[in-house]
């Protein structure tokens, strides 16, 4: 079948040879860094052994380690043993992990034993870790010293798994098809996680004078798009995601465990207003708003899309679900193949799309949590 025009094009479609592509152009000002725990040292070493073998022993760049904890030196002589290209192990500074100044950690704490408790608990919102986790990720990751000499970053996280050998610098590409933020997973967001998010960022918007473009309403369900008064006889008024004016946003978001984006963009103006703008709202620990959505709302209000990039080509897996380019000839996805859950069953070796040996998933099942 022919190629599908709303589809992103993938960087490549065969396999390169990665020497070749290390060779024929400078690495660009770049770094890969994970956020880790002490604890997660195994996990953390597959990763890195992972990244190293698909990508990294060719590439050889940085590899950053941020912890809010210090690094033991357990941690740091295994990861940076198993690194080609430099390693950082970083602190994050104790203002950056934290209640910020406005909130009260009293009412926080309060708020987030709640969300643990309730009946319709909040999935990780009863714990204040990840509640900081999701903030630092939000804001104060993108003014980290260490990252200062970087315009890219590629996100990891201990336990993914890249399952293609990715042949080609991806960091290139993006600077070179002038993108700014690249993904692999899409899916919905649990929407108990963020109930006044979408209104506070569309708040954002019309105070900013920024129209609703077509990627902002990409982002919104048009059925949901009801006048008031019809969803006060629906019942829906005030309920959910619903913006002031009535959209509402289908929690659509792009996963950020995996992300290739350029800093520039996060450390700009823009982008750091409206961070300003959520933080003060106190939805980060009053509610339990994650990194992911926050970032997505924002490309999709402050990027134009093209600047977006589906990285179709990486096989990538994040417990429970995974990006499998597999089974798909000449690198383009067929519709509702991108996504699935990973069963024993069906994973199994395979050819993949980039002609490189690729241990992919045959996915089988339609699944409707796909691409949105
Ligand atoms: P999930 O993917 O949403 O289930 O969340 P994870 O547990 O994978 O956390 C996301 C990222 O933040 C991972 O890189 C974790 O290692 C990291 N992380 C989460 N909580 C903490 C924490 O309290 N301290 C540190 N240093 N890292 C954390
Ligand atoms: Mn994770």
């Amino acid at each position: 079948p022919p190629p599908r025009k709303d589809l992103d094009t993938p960087f490549a479609t065969q396999c390169l040879d990665p020497t070749l592509s290390a060779a024929s152009h400078p690495r660009e000002s770049a770094a890969l860094v994970m956020l880790a725990r002490n604890s997660e040292l195994v996990s953390a070493l597959e990763t890195i052994r992972n990244i190293e073998e698909k990508f990294n022993q060719w590439f050889q760049y940085p590899i950053i380690f941020l912890n809010n904890e210090p690094f033991s030196s357990e941690f740091k002589s295994s990861l940076s043993a198993a690194v080609s290209g430099p390693t950082f192990f970083e602190t994050i500074p104790a203002a950056d992990w934290g209640f910020p100044s406005h909130i009260s950690p009293s009412a926080a704490r309060k708020s987030i034993k709640q969300q643990g408790e309730r009946k319709d608990k909040v999935w990780n919102g009863g714990k204040e870790s990840y509640h900081h986790m999701c903030r630092f990720y939000s804001g104060p990751f993108y003014h980290q010293e260490v990252l200062k000499k970087y315009k890219w970053y590629w996100r990891l996280e201990p336990g993914v798994k890249f399952t293609c050998a990715v042949t080609y610098d991806p960091f290139v590409q993006m600077a070179s098809h002038n993108k700014s933020y690249g993904y692999t997973i899409a899916l919905w967001e649990e929407p108990n996680t963020c109930p006044n998010l979408f209104r506070t960022v569309d708040t954002f918007r019309t105070e900013q004078h920024i129209p609703r473009s077509p990627q902002w309403n990409a982002l919104i369900d048009p059925e949901l798009s009801v006048p008031a008064p019809v969803r006060w006889v629906k019942g829906l008024l005030g309920k959910g995601h619903h913006a002031e004016n009535g959209d509402r946003w289908n929690l659509c978001h792009y996963w950020s465990n995996f992300e290739i984006a350029d800093l520039d963009f996060f450390r700009g103006k823009p982008y750091q207003d409206l961070f300003t703008h959520l933080d003060k709202q106190g939805g980060f620990y009053f509610e339990r708003w994650g990194d992911a959505p926050v970032h997505s709302l924002a490309v999709h209000l402050l990027l134009e899309k093209e600047k977006l990039h589906h990285f179709s080509d990486m096989g990538y897996h994040h417990e429970p679900f995974f990006q499998c380019p597999g089974n798909a000839p000449g690198g383009q996805l067929p519709e509702n193949k991108a996504l699935g859950r990973m069963t024993g069953r069906e994973s199994r070796e395979s050819e993949g799309a980039i002609g490189c040996r690729c241990e992919c998933i045959d996915q089988r099942r339609r699944n409707n949590r796909g691409i949105c």
